[in-house]
């Protein structure tokens, strides 16, 4: 892994993501190594040519402060990295950064798929409002290795979000992204919906390089699945997440826990990302 710290002179951007207006991203890089990682176009933006995974910028901006701007505004730490990837553990960026938001006025949201998250426990409830999301899309650790093998198991995410919970803080379950076929939304529901406030859904969204990565791993791998996924990357047809849209309905009539959809299969249909 090739670490170099870079100075920055700003950590926060508006964000165009549904359900954020800003975001900090305390690292370029991240060492989970998702196989379907969104994130690897930064690398256009930062000059990096290596591989994505083998590298972390750690960004250093010591007269940073808060804009005054963003009270009331939703901020979401992070979109690129994971605010809680194990390096974290040595240079505390993230830690750093949230130190020096104490008293915001914003709604700040954590999102990992690091137990590491823990270990800011007592800083989350210093916030006047803070939610901590878990991101995690399997209750399978094998099918988590194979996708996810620099993150945490399922059972140090799903002891991380009991923790955070039973310290009394507001959590969320991001199940992200759903894999057809593979992600077992009802499994995930009934396990994790008594220690989060709410539950969001995002679904798998294929292109380029990652496109090609997960069409063979599902070929060799899960091999009855191939034709579904040919219809649903290939021809773009939308008609299996609009069942999964039904199922939430389902669920959440069943559970009581708030249920946020983040499917996009229209944009799907056409090819673009939101
Ligand atoms: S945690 Fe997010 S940024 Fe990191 S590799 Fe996985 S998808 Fe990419």
């Amino acid at each position: 892994m090739k670490i170099q710290t870079v100075e920055t002179k700003n950590l926060i951007v508006k964000s165009n993501l549904p359900a954020s207006d800003y975001v900090i991203n305390p690292y370029v890089g991240c060492s989970h190594r998702c196989r379907y990682c969104y994130a690897s176009f930064m690398k256009r933006f930062t000059g990096h040519t290596e591989e994505w995974g083998s590298f972390i910028d750690v960004k250093q901006c010591p007269s940073w402060k808060l804009p005054p701007k963003i009270e009331g505004k939703t901020l979401l730490l992070s979109s690129v990295t994971d605010p809680y990837q194990p390096l974290e553990g040595k240079h505390h960026v993230t830690k750093e950064t949230l130190r020096r938001m104490l008293g915001t006025k914003a709604n700040v949201e954590i999102l990992t798929k690091s137990h590491l998250v823990t270990r800011d426990m007592d800083l989350f409830q210093q916030f006047r409002h803070l939610r901590v999301g878990i991101s995690m899309n399997t209750l399978n650790d094998t099918f988590r290795r194979d996708m996810e093998p620099g993150a945490s198991s399922v059972e140090k995410r799903l002891n991380a979000l009991k923790q955070l919970h039973y310290a009394g803080l507001s959590t969320y379950l991001f199940v992200s992204p759903v894999f057809p076929g593979l992600t077992n939304l009802e499994q995930l529901v009934a396990e994790i919906s008594p220690y989060v406030q709410e539950i969001c859904f995002e679904n798998l969204n294929l292109r380029g390089a990652q496109k090609n990565s997960i069409l063979s791993y599902i070929k060799d791998t899960h091999a009855p699945l191939t034709s579904l996924y040919h219809e649903i990357y290939l021809r773009r047809n939308g008609e299996y997440w609009r069942e999964m849209e039904d199922r939430i309905q389902i669920l959440q009539e069943k559970y009581p826990v708030k249920m946020t959809n983040y499917f996009y299969h229209n944009k799907i249909k056409k090819g673009v990302r939101p």
